[in-house]
């Protein structure tokens, strides 16, 4: 058995796909350790890794992030929690640390403490197709400029990192795309923009998709079919003016439609027809599995579970890469997409109505979700983490070393 130890932002949408990755290395006999915050901490340890709070006032990636202010707070909060990280890891020296794509502080603690590192990437991999949003560009420098203050606390920040640590191994700048000599993509190849063109460091291991803890306050057996279901997600907020115009719309097309309101207060809705279940947070794959449509902004996440689950989309795309993963999905055939400001009534209702009457959207649905269980998910990504750890010499001899099949 080996010791491998999770960093990791504090973003549901990161935190989600590596917990049935941790279940399923505990499952084969390893130790996980999982540094988080106090809001994840509860569903990091039912996954079954010893959880390890970050230390400081500084809630890693709690807002939605613009690319400067991103880098900002990814900066600052190294600084911050980088001095007790290493305390607990040199108590419980790892073999592996697997990180976040965006956690600037996992590839310094890999460096300071001598062990490999692994990339996890829960947006699509970077690269042409799919353009890092923290890339050197002149949009990120004009961006720099209309926003001083924070431009400066990342240079700040980062004069600060280089002074305490090694950081030879963390971008200058792309902190969105932090890549490592294995990067574990949580998407299927198929589903995947250009796929074929990464080099073989990228593992498109598939969805990563587990049970979460049960919420026994949502009334999903009191919910009628067909079911559709709303959400924009965790970090950026459509607004309560957009939430009520999709529930108004899709209210007279269904049986229940759920609304999850995210940041937005439910009652910001104002009175909704009764049909409508409107709530800050649901269990949304359970009401995926009860669902006939999706409209979604388009979050990786979102959309892998929406294709599990067997269910076309209409795809809201609000920000970050949620633009390219709503084109893909129309490509695909998987679903249609409409711009926010074009959100009304009428318009969602029309292709509600498509979405929920042409076959063809489900047909392309369950391809894809063919190609999701091709790819496997969080047993594939254990067996590529155990290879590299064979392959670095940092596996430790024990049963869970056995050879699996790749
Ligand atoms: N999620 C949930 N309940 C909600 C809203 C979201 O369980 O009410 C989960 C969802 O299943 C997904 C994650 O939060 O795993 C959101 O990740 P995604 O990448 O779709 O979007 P983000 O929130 O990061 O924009």
């Amino acid at each position: 058995m080996s010791a491998v130890a999770f960093l990791n932002i504090g973003m549901h949408g990161h935190i989600n796909p590596t917990l049935p990755v941790v279940a399923e290395l505990v499952r084969r006999g390893h130790a996980v350790t999982y540094h988080t915050t106090p809001a994840f901490a509860e569903e990091v340890a039912a996954a079954g890794a010893r959880v390890f709070l970050y230390s400081g006032d500084e809630v890693p990636m709690s807002g939605p992030p613009s690319p400067v202010t991103l880098m900002e707070q990814l900066a600052r909060t190294a600084v911050q929690v980088l001095p007790g990280v290493l305390t607990d890891l040199r108590a419980m020296p790892p073999d592996l640390i697997v990180h976040d794509s965006a956690c600037l502080w996992g590839p310094v603690a890999a460096r300071e403490l001598g062990v490999p590192a692994v990339s996890s990437f829960t947006t699509f991999a970077f690269g042409r197709q799919v353009p890092s949003p923290t890339r050197a560009s002149w949009g990120l420098l004009a961006a720099a400029g209309a926003m001083p203050s924070s431009a400066r606390g990342y240079l700040r920040a980062r004069r600060e990192l280089r002074r305490r640590y090694d950081t030879s191994d963390v971008p200058l700048i792309d902190l969105a795309d932090i890549r490592q000599p294995l990067n574990l993509v949580y998407t299927s190849p198929v589903f995947h923009p250009g796929a074929n063109g990464f080099d073989k460091s990228y593992r498109f291991v598939g969805p990563s998709i587990g049970a979460r803890p049960a919420d026994p306050m949502f009334p999903i057996d009191s919910l009628r079919d067909p079911v559709l279901y709303v959400s924009m997600g965790t970090v950026f907020d459509a607004g309560p003016q957009v939430l009520r115009t999709v529930a108004e719309a899709l209210a007279p097309l269904g049986g229940t439609v759920v609304v999850a309101t995210g940041h937005t207060d439910p009652a910001a809705l104002g009175p909704l027809p009764p049909t409508v279940l409107a709530r800050g947070s649901v269990p949304q794959l359970e009401v995926l599995s009860r669902a006939a449509l999706f409209v979604t902004h388009g979050g990786v996440n979102s959309v892998n579970e929406s294709l599990h689950a067997g269910v076309p989309m209409l795809a809201v795309p609000q920000g970050a890469d949620q633009l390219l993963v709503a084109d893909r999905i129309a490509e695909l055939g998987a679903g249609l997409v409409i711009r926010t400001e074009d959100v009304t009534v009428d318009a969602v209702r029309a292709l509600a109505r498509r979405l929920l009457g042409e076959p063809r959207f489900r047909d392309a649905v369950h391809g894809l979700r063919d190609a999701q269980q091709h790819a496997s998910g969080a047993p594939r990504a254990v067996d590529e983490l155990e290879r590299y750890l064979r392959q670095t010499g940092a596996a430790r001899p024990g049963p869970a070393e056995l050879p699996t099949q790749g």
